[in-house]
């Protein structure tokens, strides 16, 4: 039976680490693996979490089941982070879900429940955005994210619009766009809202970098936006990179309801829908999360690593669209850009030049990860980007 399985394609990402590791050159570079990294190339556990789970692991009592909609204190502790003192909060319910990436297969899977057949998406995306399309089955119609001007291409997102109305969705990534980095203006975000609103087309807002762009609150005032202006949405949140979580798989899904008699019907549909797939989230990140945002101190704490971590991305950002043009690539969009990711516009013998000559190891797709470039290495970098001009 198992012999109809016929072998599917490596994950492009993972081969890239693979080749990274068996480089044995000390200069090399990991622009690659989408982590944050500290100027040291660190990726340590945050200074409020580990204080979390010391108490964590102090006080917990017990370790029986919780259920599908796993540790509801901490789905409500985000609620102000992400939906803002505005907004009907009777309208709005969350469950947790392992990481971003069930949040968003959560979303993907009650969307298609209710009705939703197919779902815009600007090209480029999180390559799992259109994996998990498929999986549930539904239909995607891309358009391109991103301007010749390094900024987002707003006439492509009209023109897919113009075509969608009831039944559709639209995927849109809350900030820090990942791959591009290229997330809306304030008034691209209100066009955005107005247009959704006008069509009728269900938004599934992705927010899986809050914090790392412009701040927490200027992170979500986008999401905001087409959450005022619309009767429903859904979110899928991560906390897997603002809390450095990762591997613990913390994340949560919100519906925002057209009227708040609606939610029990559609949380009994999400509830069966986890039940179905990973029956209940795991527990330990989310409990950690909680603490920290339970605590006055620690929260406080969190804000500032998370800080910290922001203003060493802008500044990496800042030095690189310093140094203008380098081997045909302009890096000056890169300042205006959010986030942990970037895609230089290089060609693919340019990127294999890159590893073979000089150890930069990055996607295929030119996506960078500006955290991988320290005070050690950013000119190295910028030197071998001049070295491999076509
Ligand atoms: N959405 C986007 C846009 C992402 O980039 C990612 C993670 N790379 C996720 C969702 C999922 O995050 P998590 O690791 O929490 O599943």
């Amino acid at each position: 039976m198992l012999e109809n399985l016929s072998p599917q394609p490596a994950d492009a990402l993972l081969a890239l680490i693979k080749l990274y590791a068996a480089d044995p050159r000390s200069t090399k570079i990991d622009l690659g693996v989408g982590v944050y990294r500290t100027g040291q190339g660190a990726t340590p556990v945050f200074g409020a979490i580990k204080a979390a789970e010391q108490r964590l692991i102090n006080t917990q009592d017990s370790k029986a089941y919780l259920g599908p909609e796993g540790d509801m204190a901490f789905v409500n502790a985000l609620i102000p982070y992400v939906f803002g003192a505005a907004g009907d909060k009777s309208r709005i319910q969350g469950m947790q879900a392992p990481g971003g990436t069930g949040g968003v297969r959560l979303a993907v899977e009650l969307a298609k429940s209710a009705g939703v057949s197919r779902v815009l998406m600007g090209i480029p995306s999180w390559p799992n955005h259109a994996q998990i399309f498929a999986n549930v089955g539904i239909a995607m119609q891309g358009f391109s994210h991103c301007a010749a001007d390094g900024t987002a291409d707003m006439e492509a997102l009209r023109n897919a619009i113009e075509g969608a109305g009831p039944g559709d969705a639209l995927l849109l990534h809350g900030c820090c766009h990942n791959p591009t980095g290229i997330d809306y203006t304030v008034e691209q975000w209100s066009e955005i809202a107005s247009l959704v609103s006008s069509k009728g087309i269900l938004p599934i807002l992705d927010l899986a970098y809050q914090g790392l762009g412009q701040g927490m609150e200027e992170d979500a005032a986008g999401l905001r936006t087409v959450l005022a202006a619309v009767p429903e949405a859904l979110v899928a949140y991560s906390c897997d990179k603002n809390f450095g979580m990762y591997r613990d798989r913390v994340g949560a899904f919100y519906v925002q309801s057209a009227d708040a008699g609606q939610l029990e019907a559609i949380f009994s549909n999400a509830n069966a829908l986890a039940r179905a797939s990973w029956s209940m989230p795991p527990d330990h990140g989310a409990a950690a999360v909680r603490i920290v945002l339970e605590d006055e101190a620690l929260t406080r704490e969190w804000l500032d690593e998370l800080d910290t971590m922001r203003a060493r991305m802008r500044q990496v950002r800042d030095r690189l669209a310093a140094a203008g043009t380098v081997g045909g690539i302009d890096l000056t969009p890169l300042a205006h850009q959010n986030g942990l990711f970037s895609v230089l516009p290089l060609k693919s013998a340019q990127i294999v030049a890159l590893r073979e000559r000089h150890g930069v190891y990055m996607a295929g797709s030119g996506r960078i990860n500006i955290a991988g470039l320290t005070a050690d290495n950013i000119e190295t970098f910028i030197a071998a980007l001049g070295d491999v001009d076509e």
